[in-house]
């Protein structure tokens, strides 16, 4: 049973590896882009508060995002592990996610780092644009946006993981396998 974090900035690879430890480890990915995406797409409630943030690169408001993962925490799929993708991004959500953690009595084992230079990080964004056509890929200035968020709001978040004693960086450069063979190594020790 593993309830984990992966963070890194967009193009890192997040989404694709979590899927993989998903499977070889058998708990639930959870990736609160994908779930404001499918909300966006289904024109709901939830779907039309994000989409100006989405579409722009910028957070979805700290309220609106903490209520979707305590309400998703909750479900019976996470009861036995899980692996947040995307979340938390900034100190305000870690504080959120401690809180939810302790009420439902249960710990972080790991926070997984991948990481990629930004010149990596741009080319894969624009090659995801042309396959999976997201908005947020197509824009330049939504691109430059997540990455200086990520600067900004998400790595003294990461700092604060690592001084946790929680924190396992992996090199996120190279194919698919490889970086997924370096995970699994990573968690294995
Ligand atoms: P990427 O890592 O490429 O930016 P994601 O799918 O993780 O892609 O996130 C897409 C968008 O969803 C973000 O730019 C943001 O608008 C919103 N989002 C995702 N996770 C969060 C979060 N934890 N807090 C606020 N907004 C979020």
């Amino acid at each position: 049973m593993t309830r984990m974090l992966i963070v890194g900035p967009a193009g890192s690879g997040k989404g694709t590896q979590s899927k993989r430890i998903s499977e070889e480890l058998g708990i639930v990915a959870i990736s609160t882009g994908d779930i404001f995406r499918a909300n966006i797409k289904g024109e709901t409630e939830l779907g039309k508060e994000a989409k100006t943030y989405v579409d722009a690169g910028n957070l979805v408001p700290d309220s609106v995002t903490n209520r979707m993962v305590e309400d998703r925490l909750g479900w019976e799929d996470a009861k036995d592990g899980f692996l947040l993708d995307g979340y938390p991004r900034n100190r305000t959500q870690v504080a959120a996610l401690d809180e939810m953690l302790s009420r439902l009595g249960v710990e972080l084992d790991v926070v997984l780092e991948l990481t990629a230079d930004r010149e990596e990080l741009i080319q894969r964004l624009k090659k995801r644009a042309e396959i999976e056509g997201r908005k947020d890929d197509a824009d330049e200035s939504a691109i430059r946006r997540r990455l200086e968020l990520f600067d900004t709001e998400t790595a003294p978040m990461i700092a604060e993981y690592e001084e946790r004693g929680l924190l396992r960086r992996v090199d996120g450069l190279g194919p698919i396998d490889e970086v997924n063979a370096r995970i699994m190594e990573t968690l294995k020790s």
